[in-house]
């Protein structure tokens, strides 16, 4: 230890010295409180002896001096008395010493006293290093906290901001949780249920939307999701009501998802709209093939399918054409008005419609002109159906006068296989059936008559 010793007695001051030297310190010396405060401040002692009776300042006041001083390191400070009255060694302690040497000197006592001192001095600097450690690992809890408070303040401001966005967001949103439970849902989905927020939140995606629209296949899907695969406009309907869905994995810590996320469109106004779009559609489709009058397949329609049949014709299927026209059609009008020609005209396809088979065809040609085509038929065969027909148009019962219908019939074949050439044919047969006084059915090319009757 480096000590300083303060002694007015030079002496006494001497011996004092030697005896530290002797014990291994170093000493300074100092004759008076003055010096010894000039020392100490300059020199940093780690220990001061002090005399109790000096001229000028005496121990104690030294003591309080020091003390006062407030060094960086604590200075053990031992004062020299005579006396041994208990009253003074109080004043000496509140003073700021802190242990007692008799006068005179005896050098184990010097010893053992500096012993204490050395031992306490190196729990002060042990406590003072803990201090500092302490102090030091504060900081760095201070600063600790600082960040995390400041990262807990952004994450709060990036989830209101997530939550702002989510819930203004023009398409309408649900997330769920890993229990196909509605978590959140934004303000556009919550307008197309008409119900409040509390109402439709903590449900079950099933419970929600209704078992008709989340079927169980739907329910696999939301839980693929769960796994990690997202699916993209699915059409949830039941019906009724229509909505279009899209839903996406949300990962939470390290990749794993924890719930999902989902947009959801009600177009159940938008598939309504199509489907009468639709049925409009068909119906316009279904009147450019129909005939206005009579309800059966137009002109067009017949070209449509004569062709189609060609197509299979030229592949080994038979079928004959039949072209038939009302007689003396202009006469009926000129009698019975043209209300009463519609009428005929209207029963007429009604009898040919009711008088051939499912396979075969029959539509309205133009005026009172109509065609019927005759499938997987033979010569014979279309013969006899033909004649049918013109019977069952005779048969036609009306307020006016009976009517009929010439008849003029031709197989498709290798001098009829186009669709001019077959309704040539058929149309020259039916001139000759009304050149043969109408009401009869004439046959293109050889007439299968005799084997048909
Ligand atoms: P034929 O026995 O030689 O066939 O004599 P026809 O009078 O029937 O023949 P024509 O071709 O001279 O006259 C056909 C008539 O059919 C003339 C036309 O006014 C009438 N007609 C055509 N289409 C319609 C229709 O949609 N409604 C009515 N009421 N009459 C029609
Ligand atoms: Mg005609
Ligand atoms: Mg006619």
């Amino acid at each position: 230890m480096k000590i300083l010793i303060v002694e007015d007695e030079q002496i006494s001051a001497k011996v004092l010295a030697r005896a530290v030297v002797a014990l291994g310190h170093e000493s300074i010396v100092a004759s008076d409180g003055l010096e010894a405060l000039e020392v100490f401040a300059k020199q940093q002692p780690d220990a001061i002896i002090t005399d109790w009776m000096m001229p000028n300042m005496d121990g104690p006041e030294l003591c309080r001096r020091v003390r006062a001083a407030g060094a960086s390191r604590y200075t053990y400070i031992i004062i020299l008395t005579a006396r041994g009255a208990r009253s003074d060694k109080h004043e000496a302690i509140s003073a700021g010493a802190d242990d007692f040497l008799s006068k005179p000197l005896d050098k184990e006592e010097l010893q053992s006293r500096l012993k204490v001192a050395e031992r306490i001095l190196e729990m002060q600097v042990n406590l003072e290093e803990k201090n500092a450690a302490l102090e030091r690992q504060q900081a760095l809890l201070t600063e600790k906290n600082r960040l995390l408070e400041r990262s807990q303040r952004n994450a709060e401001v990036a989830g209101s901001r997530f939550s702002q966005l989510f819930q203004n967001l023009p398409v309408p949103c649900f997330t769920f949780d890993s229990n196909l439970i509605v978590f959140e849902i934004n303000e556009k989905l919550c307008s197309s249920f008409k119900k409040p927020i509390a109402d439709l939140i903590q449900r079950e995606i099933t419970d929600l939307f209704g078992k008709e629209l989340v079927t169980e296949e739907r329910v696999k899907e939301l839980k693929n999701v769960l796994q990690g695969t997202p699916f993209l406009e699915q059409d949830w309907n039941d019906g009724e009501r229509y909505y279009l869905v899209s839903a996406y994995p949300l990962f939470g810590h390290d990749r794993v998802v924890t719930g999902g996320i989902a947009t959801a469109y009600d177009v159940t106004e938008l598939r309504k709209m199509q489907a009468e779009l639709r049925g409009a559609n068909e119906a316009l489709a279904a009147m450019a093939v129909t005939d206005g009058l009579t309800q059966i397949p137009n002109h067009r329609a017949f070209q449509d399918r004569l062709s189609t049949l060609i197509g299979e014709a030229m592949r080994g299927r038979s079928f004959a054409l039949a072209m038939l026209d009302v007689d003396h059609f202009k006469q009926f009008n000129d009698s019975f008005g043209h209300q009463a020609g519609d009428e005929v005209l209207m029963s007429v396809a009604r009898t040919l419609k009711e008088n051939t088979r499912r396979v075969d065809f029959a539509a309205r040609y133009g005026g009172e002109e109509f065609a019927v085509i005759f499938l997987d038929v033979d010569a014979a065969r279309a013969a006899r159906l033909a004649e049918k027909l013109r019977r069952k148009i005779s048969e036609i019962e009306n307020p006016y006068r009976p009517i009929t219908a010439s008849f003029g019939v031709a197989m498709y074949g290798p001098t009829t296989a186009t669709e001019q050439s077959l309704i040539k044919a058929a149309d020259d047969a039916l001139y000759r059936a009304k050149d043969a006084g109408r009401n009869r059915v004439e046959f293109a090319g050889d007439d299968p008559a005799a084997s048909a009757a």
